[in-house]
């Protein structure tokens, strides 16, 4: 410590370097929750906008893209959209936004809060935002980019699918395991537990 202090005489009033650690207050967790906001919202308009600038964000955050062969897979099925994000990258692109938010609110966590306010706020959004930040988001887009279905559609799905099961498809294993989030049959060759369509694990 060789930095000589200019130490205040007694009387007078403190610099802002005498001061310690400032507590975790309420106006500091709401700048952390809206720069988390802000950051969910960019996700979520390129995965809603631009194939360009959504192949740069899955670069820029090391995501590695779906495979061409789950692309194609979700084209031959008429009940999904291909979208600009493919649900399953969406998905990853969350995940980690999670995890990071997670770890900067950690060290954040680390100081004592100011008041039963910043606490609450803290609470609840681990509890209420963080917490459910996948399953929510995903679901919320699946339901965006749902293909918008016509009655003209409904009557020959109706037709296609008495086809299907006159055809004695109704015993075809690989339809047995569907995904509970998004409603896709595993493919016969995923070996691995994760739906391709939009990444949640099936098992
Ligand atoms: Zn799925």
């Amino acid at each position: 410590m060789s930095i000589k202090k200019t130490t205040p005489t007694d009387n007078s009033v403190q610099g802002p370097e005498d001061l310690p650690e400032p507590k975790l207050s309420k106006a500091l967790l709401k700048e952390f929750i809206d720069q988390f906001n802000a950051k969910l919202k960019e996700i979520n308009d390129t995965a809603r906008s631009s194939h360009t600038k959504w192949r740069i964000l899955l670069e820029q955050e090391g995501i590695e893209p779906s495979s061409e062969k789950d692309k194609q897979n979700a084209r031959q099925s008429k009940q999904f959209n291909l979208a600009v994000a493919f649900p399953a990258e969406y998905r990853k692109v969350l995940q980690q936004l999670q995890k990071n938010t997670q770890s900067e609110l950690e060290s954040l966590q680390n100081r004592p809060t100011e008041s039963s306010e910043a606490s609450k706020l803290l609470d609840s959004f681990n509890r209420f935002t963080l917490s459910d930040l996948v399953t929510i988001e995903l679901q919320r887009y699946l339901g965006d980019i749902k293909p918008k279905v016509s009655m003209a559609d409904v009557f020959a799905n109706a037709a296609g699918s008495l086809n299907k099961y006159s055809a004695g498809d109704s015993g075809d294993k690989s339809y047995s395991v569907k995904c509970k989030t998004c409603g896709a049959a595993r493919s016969e060759e995923e070996q691995y537990g994760d739906c391709f369509y939009c990444g949640t694990p099936l098992f």
